[in-house]
């Protein structure tokens, strides 16, 4: 399910509010990298559900 990019334009990455983009069924931190999932089409923007950048 596609995410809506009207949400998708307005939201942030919340560790350092970098812009974000679709990644299959993740979100993508253009900044820090960090991947926040998207479950049942609903972005989980919490920094502990976010899956590390492998640096
Ligand atoms: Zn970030």
């Amino acid at each position: 399910m596609p995410l809506d990019k009207q949400l998708l334009e307005i939201l942030v990455c919340p560790a350092d509010h970098g812009p974000l983009r679709e990644e299959g069924d993740r979100l993508v931190c253009g900044r820090c990298r960090r991947r926040y999932p998207v479950r049942d089409g609903i972005p989980v923007m919490l920094i502990e559900e976010a899956e590390q950048p492998a640096s």
